[in-house]
């Protein structure tokens, strides 16, 4: 069994790799090499851990979420899913259980911070985490095609379209053109961009809520879940905000 992610195979490969690892580096050892170093992290072989099936109901699918970023936080990753044989499982037709809308940022990569793999989430990314008309089409596929049984807008902290808006500097090229959408947030936080990243969550939730239909047919229906957080670069967390 897999001291990471439970898999019985993977922690076949995984003991059978260390006595190699250990008897070939044995030499290396020696010169001040550990074993240890040639160890696969645990990305490597995660196995399945879902079937590509909906969760119970969408609040299960949103708690789901929120245990993985708990294994993240605790550096207790099991990688699910994010192996070929998951892959090949998927590549016929996916049923993602998520839609994401998140921030472009490179500090911001949903299925590490959720502890997801292939075919368990649908992400949009775009700057500042706003919803604008390719985003909504976008998530409108994610939900109403796919069946993702929760919607959730991600902010995090530190979040340079934010700053950046708040600021008003100006930037070159067509980068301004994302601060008509983060404005409003900005104006109504008094100046705190922690204020401002979190209003910013509840105002992109409102606008999907209220510009799409068919969002909002789904959430009235309950099959659809709508949920938003802040995840915290310095802790990993990510921070419930009511929308
Ligand atoms: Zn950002």
């Amino acid at each position: 069994m897999c001291v990471t992610c439970g898999t019985p195979d993977a922690g076949r490969s995984r003991r059978d790799f260390l006595r190699s690892a250990t008897v070939a580096g044995a030499g290396l050892v020696a010169g001040g090499v550990a074993a240890s170093a040639f160890a696969r992290p645990a990305w490597a072989h995660g196995g399945p851990m879902r079937a590509p099936e909906p969760y119970a109901n969408p609040k299960a699918a949103l708690d789901a979420l929120y245990k993985g970023n708990e294994r993240f936080v605790k550096g207790e990753v099991m990688a699910p899913n994010r192996n070929m044989a998951r892959l090949k499982e998927v590549a016929a037709g996916q049923k993602p259980f998520a839609a994401f809308l998140g921030c472009a940022d490179s500090r911001v990569p949903i299925e590490i911070v959720f502890d997801q793999g292939f075919g368990d989430v649908f992400v949009t990314r775009i700057a500042g985490n706003v919803a604008d008309p390719a985003i909504i089409g976008s998530l409108e596929f994610g939900t109403e095609v796919l069946g993702a049984q929760v919607l959730y807008v991600l902010g995090h902290t530190k979040c340079g379209a934010v700053s950046a808006t708040m600021a008003g500097s100006d930037v070159p090229g067509q980068i301004s053109t994302l601060y008509q959408h983060i404005r409003r947030a900005a104006k109504e936080s008094g100046g705190d961009v922690n204020k401002a990243i979190a209003r910013n969550v509840e105002i992109q939730a409102e606008i999907l809520k209220e510009a799409s239909p068919v969002i909002a047919k789904r959430i009235k229906a309950g099959t659809l879940l709508i949920a938003g957080g802040v995840y915290d670069l310095d802790t990993g967390k990510v921070i419930p905000v009511t929308v």
